[in-house]
C-alpha cells in the first residue's frame, strides 16, 4: 500500500470499494478494488480467486490487470483504470436519448471480443451487466469485475449473493441448472437490449414477477430506430434455451456478423 497515492473513491460495491491510486514511482493513476477479508478461510481464497482469474485474462477489452497484494485485512487487487466511467452511468447520461446503431455494434462487438477470450479460456465471467462493462475516453469498451467468475472445471454453485436486481440473470438459473457459457451470452443480450432501449428488457415490480418475465415473459421490440437485423439478434440471444443461444465465437465470425450487420455484406 506504500507504494501507492490513494486520491479518492471512484466505486462502491458489495466488498468495499474502488479507489483511485497513483503508483508512487511511475506517476501512473490506477483503479484499485480494496476488499475487505473476512476471518473464514473459504472466504479469503474465494476473494484471491478474482484476482488470480483477472490476472490471467490478457487482452484489450478486458480491465487489465497490474498486481495484487493483502494489507491489514484487506485485499487490493490494482487494475487499469477506465476514466470513462461504466456503461450504466454513460447509458443514464443520454437521458432517454437513443445511441446510434453503430455506436451500439461497435461497443456491443467489443464486449463479444472480452467475452470470447475469456471464454476460450473456459472462465465463466457469471456477472454480465452495464455495471461490469467499463469505458475509456478514447473510446474503448472493458469487461471487468471478475468478482463472481469461476473456471469451468471448478465446482458451478452460484456463490455469490446477487446485490441489487438481477435483471441480467438467466432462465436457467432461476430453474435450477447449471450455469454456462450461454447463460454469460443472455446476460450479453440484456446489455445489447439495453444499449438500445436504454433499459432493462424485463422489469417488474417484485423480484417474484421480474422471474417470471425473465422465463416466460415477452420481448418487446427494440425502439423503431434500430434495423430488423439488431432485433433478431437480441432475439437469437434471449432465447430461453441456452442450446439457441450463439456463442460468442459465433457472434464473432464473419458468416453470422452478415446476419445482423446491415454493413458489411
Ligand atoms: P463489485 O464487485 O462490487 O460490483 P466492481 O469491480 O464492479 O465491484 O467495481 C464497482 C464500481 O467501481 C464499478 O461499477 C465502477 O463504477 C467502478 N470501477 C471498478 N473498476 C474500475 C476501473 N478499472 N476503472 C474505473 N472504474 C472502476
Ligand atoms: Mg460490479
Amino acid at each position: 500500500m506504500d507504494n501507492y497515492t490513494v486520491l479518492r473513491v471512484i466505486g462502491h460495491g458489495s466488498f468495499g470499494s474502488v479507489l483511485l491510486a497513483t503508483e508512487k514511482s511511475s506517476n501512473q493513476t490506477f483503479a484499485m478494488k480494496e476488499i475487505r477479508l473476512l476471518k473464514s478461510f473459504s472466504d479469503v481464497q474465494n476473494c484471491r480467486k478474482e484476482a488470480v482469474l483477472l490476472a490471467k485474462m490478457k487482452h484489450p477489452n478486458i480491465v487489465a490487470f497490474k498486481e495484487s497484494f493483502e494489507a491489514e485485512g484487506h485485499l487490493y487487487i490494482v487494475m487499469e483504470y477506465c476514466d470513462g466511467g461504466d456503461l450504466t452511468q454513460r447509458i443514464k447520461q443520454q437521458k432517454g436519448k437513443l445511441f446510434p446503431e453503430d455506436t451500439v455494434l461497435n461497443w456491443f462487438i467489443q464486449i463479444c471480443l472480452g467475452v470470447n477470450h475469456i471464454h476460450k479460456r473456459r472462465v465463466l465471467h457469471r456477472d454480465i451487466k452495464s455495471k461490469n462493462v467499463f469505458l475509456t475516453h478514447d473510446g474503448k469498451v472493458k469487461l471487468g469485475d471478475f468478482g463472481s467468475a469461476r473456471l469451468l472445471s471448478s465446482p458451478m454453485a452460484f456463490a455469490r449473493t446477487y446485490v441489487g436486481t438481477p435483471y441480467y440473470v438467466p432462465p436457467e438459473i432461476w430453474e435450477n441448472l447449471p450455469y454456462n457459457n450461454k447463460s454469460d451470452i443472455w446476460s450479453l443480450g440484456c446489455i445489447l437490449y439495453e444499449l438500445c432501449a436504454l433499459k432493462h428488457p424485463f422489469q417488474a415490480n417484485s423480484w417474484k414477477n421480474l422471474i417470471l418475465k425473465i422465463c416466460q415473459g415477452p420481448i418487446h421490440p427494440l425502439p423503431a430506430l434500430y434495423s430488423s437485423k439488431l432485433q433478431c439478434l437480441v432475439k437469437q440471444m434471449l432465447k430461453r434455451n441456452p442450446v439457441h443461444r450463439p456463442s460468442a465465437t459465433t457472434l464473432l465470425c464473419r458468416d453470422h456478423q452478415r446476419i445482423w450487420r446491415t454493413d458489411i455484406r
